[in-house]
């Protein structure tokens, strides 16, 4: 037994009969709703991160808990743990991030990848890789379906994090066909919600933030781009359907609604702030022109498909981020 926060009594698992999972990456914006998960489900959670682009806050309430824990790590270096799933969540995900340091990202993604699955073979472990839908690149079938192959430019300003998740994958097979390693492999579609780090640039954060702050929304290009945007909640459920279901993958988790960041931008006007401008400003390059996942496989293998629509997500984490950012 434990208390949380509250001085609610919670039951947890004697420590022999829970699940050991590490997540890598664990205090980022996607990992740390998946510690909170795992965590309430009463698994026993190991929380590693670089602190790169995650952040103490985002796993503050965790801490102290007895089925948590927090280790100060970067995967590019290998680590003797014992655990019996690994979440390898660990990558920064925002294009101004993984740019920042294009060779340490695709490192992360390489050397970071090939560590946890050594740590998984060692342990038996099961592993799953968090890769992207930027595997698809700029992509010449749409919606986007597992079976296809992708369209990314190998020596662009965005490869080190498209080509890096590409190998990722790879290697990931490779353990698999090689060391008959349990893998599985979920390509996560833009997922948006509280907790994302304010200055990282990705497009639903900036107009939120921008729409709370009285800022122009800075639509790129000319906002006729689209992307698909899911709730956090729904990618976290997504993410533990795959690692407790029967099958590698790959998994497309991702919410089919598809919009242009124009529409994005007039839905947050609408959800934050009627009287925000829109701006626009010139495109970063390969900026993929569609994106939007075909779910048909998971949702007919798993039974999994995301239920908040973008409207409800969008009103969810403006709280959030009007305490962050010290604004009513
Ligand atoms: P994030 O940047 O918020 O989280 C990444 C976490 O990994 C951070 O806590 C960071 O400090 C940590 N990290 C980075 N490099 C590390 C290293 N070398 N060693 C240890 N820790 C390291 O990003 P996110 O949105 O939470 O993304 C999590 C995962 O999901 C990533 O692998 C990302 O590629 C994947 N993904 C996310 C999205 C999305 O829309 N959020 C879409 C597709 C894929
Ligand atoms: N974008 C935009 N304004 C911004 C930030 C991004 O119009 O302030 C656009 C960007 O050009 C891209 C889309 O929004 O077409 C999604 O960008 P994001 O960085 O969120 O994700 P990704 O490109 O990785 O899908």
């Amino acid at each position: 037994m434990s208390q949380n926060g509250a001085g609610t009594l919670i039951k947890t698992k004697p420590r022999c009969e829970r699940n050991r999972v590490l997540v890598t990456g664990g205090a980022g914006f996607v990992g740390s709703h998946l510690c909170d998960y795992l965590v309430a489900r009463g698994d026993h959670v190991i929380c590693l991160d670089n602190f790169f682009t995650g952040s103490k806050e985002n796993i503050a309430h965790l801490i102290g808990k007895p089925n948590f824990e927090v280790i100060r790590h970067d995967v590019v270096e290998p680590i003797l743990l014992e655990v019996d799933q690994i979440f390898h969540c660990a990558c920064p995900a925002s294009p101004i991030h993984y740019k920042y340091n294009p060779i340490k990202t695709a490192k992360t993604s390489f050397l970071g990848t090939m560590n946890m699955l050594g740590l998984a073979k060692r342990c038996k472990a099961r592993f799953l890789i968090t890769s992207t839908s930027e595997v698809y690149g700029d992509p010449l079938e749409h919606p986007q379906r597992e079976t296809y192959w992708g369209n990314v430019n190998p020596i662009g300003e965005r490869s080190c994090y498209d080509e890096g998740k590409r190998v990722a994958e790879t290697l990931t097979m490779d353990y698999y066909r090689e060391h008959n390693l349990q893998v599985r492999i979920v390509r996560i579609f833009n997922t948006y919600g509280p907790r994302m780090a304010l200055d990282d640039g990705r497009v639903v954060s900036n107009f939120v933030s921008q729409a709370l702050t009285n800022k122009p929304i800075t639509v790129y290009g000319d906002g006729q781009q689209t992307r698909s945007f899911q709730y956090v909640s729904d990618l976290v459920k997504g993410l533990v359907t795959v690692m407790d279901g029967p099958e590698i993958g790959p998994f497309n988790i991702g919410n089919p609604g598809e919009f242009t960041m124009l529409e994005l931008a007039n839905l947050v006007k609408e959800v934050v702030n009627p009287k925000a401008v829109i701006e626009y400003r010139e495109n970063t390059a390969d900026d993929p022109k569609c994106r939007k996942p075909d779910i048909t496989k998971v949702k007919t293998t798993l039974g999994w498909e995301p239920v908040v629509p973008l409207r409800e997500g969008l009103e969810r984490m403006v709280d959030d981020f009007k305490k962050r950012l010290g604004v009513e």
